[in-house]
């Protein structure tokens, strides 16, 4: 579910259309759509609300101050991963008493300006992590919420490089360890066990794993609630959205219709996982970032240059694998659409950045509309894992951002310069 249709044969982020927005602001683009964030949120929060319960944005997926405005304003939390998260968050003007801090390598700065803003949870991955959160809350004299991130080693038959919690991966506590760091951590004297926490992966696209993880970690929730006095059981982020709609729309054959069946929804998430978890009486914190995020954004770029070799036909653009790093890096399928529908020939067309890399590509020997010099094209479902893992790689300057309200569309953040690229590096004294 998205905003992104054709009107008249333009496409259009709610009411505007992004051929104006490319000639304001230029591209490679991001566009955000608000009203897609927002009905992201509440599908979840209102899937969620026969239970208590805390919907956590993952602002790593997309920490847009303007982006983290509009969650805020729908009564988000916040899962952060590093102390530059957190000041995200506040410059935002979100509450950081919402925020809960994960991640397995917290330093002791991060440490401090996280106890100091009064974040609502640590999320702990190891025990030597404990110690120092115990330490640098003694040195502050402040007790220090935390919660142990469980890794309940159950494959979430993900990507290999978004895949949490198994054994395999540097994340979280291994199962059977947890209830002894739990009653070492309980004698620490500046730390307040305020819950437990898992999350298995990212993109999952059935409730599955989901379900298989809850009711395995479950006993031992109930164990440690009984134990000691927890408020919260956090079960992570990981929902997965359609990238590609072929899936969605049934079709092409048997096994993307059977995929298609299977698409995770807030309400299958919800209808499953609540009979397990209502009985706890804990607050239950969920963590997602893609599920919010992924399809309200798209990747606007312009042909550059049209180039046909004996098999192919390159269609190279002015966005590359620095914008948006999905393809290259997780393989990722992003549905590529023109900005002007076109009727006509199919053409089987690779669409790639202008990088030195065999890597830049962003789909190959797709069945695409005769494309020429000059002409748009929007790659959807952008919006989470995008921006945020741009590089300056080539000195290629960071895309610019925009966020769309209905008619309203609004820069959220300028495009970079070259001379800003270059303003922190100097020539050694010593150069000739
Ligand atoms: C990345 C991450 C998330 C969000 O994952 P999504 O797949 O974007 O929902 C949530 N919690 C933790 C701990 C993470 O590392």
């Amino acid at each position: 579910m998205h905003h992104f249709h054709y009107v008249e044969k333009k496409l259009h982020c709610e009411g505007v259309a992004l051929e104006t927005l490319a000639r304001k602001f230029g591209t490679p683009l991001y566009v955000y759509s608000q009203r897609t964030l927002a009905e992201h949120f509440q599908k979840l929060d209102r899937a969620m609300a026969p239970v208590d319960h805390l919907v956590c944005f993952a602002v790593k997926s997309n920490s847009n101050l303007a982006v983290l405005r509009t969650l805020a304003d729908e009564g988000s939390g916040f899962d952060i991963v590093s102390g530059g998260e957190l000041a995200r968050v506040i410059a935002a003007g979100g509450d950081a008493r919402k925020c809960v801090f994960a991640g397995v390598g917290k330093t002791t700065s991060e440490i401090e300006f996280a106890l100091r803003r009064g974040v609502y949870s640590f999320n702990v991955e190891s025990e030597a992590e404990l110690q120092r959160i115990n330490a640098v809350a003694g040195r502050l004299k402040k007790i220090a919420p935390v919660a142990l991130r469980v890794n309940p080693n159950v494959d979430a038959h993900t990507h290999a490089k978004i895949t949490t919690g198994t054994y395999e991966n540097k994340f979280g506590i291994a199962f059977e360890q947890v209830e002894a760091i739990y009653a070492r951590a309980a004698k620490l004297k500046n730390l307040r066990l305020r819950g437990v926490q898992m999350h298995i992966g990212s993109q999952l696209t059935s409730v599955a794993p989901f379900e298989q993880a809850v009711r395995k970690v479950l006993p031992l929730v109930q164990r440690l609630q009984a134990k000691y006095a927890l408020e919260f059981f956090s079960i992570g982020g990981g929902l997965g959205i359609v990238y590609d709609p072929a899936l969605a729309s049934g079709a092409a054959n048997w096994w993307q219709t059977k995929a298609a069946k299977n698409i995770l929804t807030p309400q299958k998430y919800a209808t499953r996982l609540l009979p397990l978890l209502r009985p706890l009486g804990l607050k239950i914190l969920m963590e997602p970032g893609r599920f919010i995020s992924g399809n309200a954004g798209v990747l606007v770029t312009r042909v550059e240059y049209v180039k046909r070799t004996g098999k192919k036909n390159f269609l190279i653009v002015d966005a590359a694998m620095n914008d948006l790093i999905r393809p290259a890096f997780y393989d990722a399928h992003h549905e590529i659409l023109p900005l002007t529908q076109k009727s006509g020939a199919i053409i089987s067309s690779d669409v790639v950045g202008p990088i030195c890399e065999s890597g830049d590509y962003f789909c190959k020997d797709r069945p695409l509309p005769k494309l020429g010099e000059g002409d748009h094209l929007a790659l959807l479902s952008a919006g989470a894992y995008g921006f945020v893992m741009a590089s300056n790689y080539n000195t290629r300057p960071l895309a610019a951002e925009v966020l769309v309200n209905g008619r309203k569309a609004a820069g959220v953040r300028r495009r970079q310069t070259v001379k800003e690229i270059l303003a922190d590096e100097k020539i050694a004294p010593w150069a000739k």
